[in-house]
């Protein structure tokens, strides 16, 4: 995913709307004080007209107006007919009575008008009264329009507008910082995250983080202690191996011990490599976690096919042991691996053989349950497991009775092999135990995606 970066993103966006307010405030300002100058230009133009207007009843020459014929303002009179008997500023003008202020003001007494001015940029605000003799007086004034103000001040504004926009690039960048220092100052803090959230939209993140460093820590331990078990595992077979090796080494044990001492030697070997192989499995199962079904080569098996061919391979195991084991196989596909699936079946028959009595029956079962989810399940009539030891069988190393596993070759981890491999198909647990009566495990797993119910 293309990245951005936060803290130029918000400056930009900042900056952007500093830009267009500062425009569209220009913009608004131009057109207000444009509106009032026009407005104040209509009512200095009408009351000038009324004044002018209530001399000019007293004059006797016409010509006497051109003294107020002011420089700016240009001075008409009118008669009813809208012919012109003086102007300030030519001498021969045309009828007037077309024009809409004339009209105005014959018709209600007065009338305005604005037109374009023969000056460029300028226009003309008309303002006209009828005079008691009926005549029409008529004050004009030229007055830069709109844009011609606008152009004017054009450069001021783009100098002001430069400046503004300066120091709002500057203040965006400088507000974007303080913006963006909090979340710095609690990436600084990830031991103590959940204080040093500055914003409410952080906690999510900050929490998910918070959990993320729980979880590490907890698999740290995990992986702490397992390598420290693993050490102690292995550290007392290699002692006894060793012990044994001084003793026929330095001929301190009679020739006939020897044959005695090397089958312990063996034994003590057979272990540790037992324990190597479970170890091994446990990493490769460890490193398949959360990879998807396509990538762990699955394939459909037969929980019956697994269940037959287990009970045929721990026939002798259990013939040793005077336990019986009965299989009642019905076909259950599911997609996994035939042989983790062998594993899984395998150290769950082993268990319920060695932690049985002679005489002990072990039933492996396959099939669907009511709900239609295929299972595979093993029972034993054997020694049972005490409640508060239930939920910790599944741990690495956790044994109920540590020298009844190791006398019948346990290595502490087959359960947790077995959690392992359901992890990895995304098959339920169940356990159910009695001290004295028995255990029974029943292992369910996802319906194939054809038999799903829709
Ligand atoms: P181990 O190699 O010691 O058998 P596991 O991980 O297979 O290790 O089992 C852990 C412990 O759970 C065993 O030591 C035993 O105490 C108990 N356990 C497992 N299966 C059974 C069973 N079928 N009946 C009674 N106890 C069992």
């Amino acid at each position: 995913m293309k990245r951005h970066s936060m803290e130029r993103k918000i400056s930009l966006r900042l900056f952007f709307m500093g830009s267009v307010g500062l425009i569209l405030t220009a913009i608004v300002c131009l057109i207000v004080f444009y509106r009032v100058f026009s407005l104040q230009l209509w009512r200095s133009l009408e009351q000038t007209t009324q004044q002018i207007a209530v001399s000019c009843s007293k004059l006797e020459n016409k010509e006497q107006l051109s003294d107020f014929a002011l420089s700016s303002l240009r001075l008409t009179l009118i008669d009813p007919q809208g012919e012109v008997l003086y102007d300030s500023q030519t001498a021969v003008a045309e009828n007037h009575l077309s024009r809409p202020e004339i009209q105005a003001a014959l018709a209600s007494g007065e009338g305005k008008s604005q037109r374009h001015s023969a000056t460029v940029g300028y226009q003309t605000y008309y303002y006209a009264v009828r005079l008691d003799d009926g005549s029409v007086l008529r004050v004009a004034q030229d007055a830069a329009t709109l844009r011609s103000i606008f152009v004017g001040a054009l450069p001021a504004v783009l100098l002001g507008c430069i400046f503004i926009l300066v120091l709002s690039i500057v203040l965006s960048c400088f507000l974007t910082r303080d913006l963006i220092k909090p979340i710095h100052r609690m990436v600084d803090h990830l031991d103590d995250i959940r204080d040093k959230v500055p914003y409410t939209e952080l906690e999510p993140l900050a929490d998910a983080i918070h959990s993320d460093q729980i979880l590490r820590a907890n698999n740290e331990k995990i992986r702490r202690e397992f390598t420290a078990n693993i050490s102690h595992e292995l550290k007392t077979p290699l002692t006894s191996i060793s012990g044994y090796a001084e003793l026929i080494e330095a001929g301190l044990a009679k020739p006939e011990d020897v044959p005695g001492f090397a089958t312990r030697i063996h034994t003590e070997a057979s272990r540790m490599i037992a324990l190597v192989n479970d170890i091994l499995a446990l990493s490769h199962l460890d490193s398949l976690r959360d990879k998807e079904p396509s990538e762990l080569e699955f394939t459909e098996c037969d929980l019956a096919q697994v269940a037959q061919s287990c009970s045929a391979r721990l026939r002798v195991n259990a013939q040793r042991a005077f336990v019986s084991v009965s299989v009642d196989a019905a076909p259950a596909i599911v997609l996994g691996n035939r042989s983790m699936l062998d594993d899984l079946c395998q150290n769950l028959c082993d268990n319920a053989i060695r932690y049985n009595r002679p005489g002990g029956k072990v039933r492996i079962t396959t099939g669907h349950t009511a709900s239609g989810t295929p299972f595979l399940q093993v029972q034993d009539d054997g020694i049972g497991i005490p409640q508060d030891a239930q939920a910790r069988i599944f741990e690495r190393f956790y044994r109920v009775d540590k020298s009844r596993s190791k006398a019948t070759g346990g290595t502490g981890l087959g359960l947790a092999i077995v959690k392992h491999i359901a992890l990895n198909h995304k098959a339920q647990l169940e356990l159910k135990s009695q001290p004295g009566n028995g255990t029974c495990i029943t292992v369910a797993f996802p319906p194939l995606p054809s038999e799903n119910p829709k």
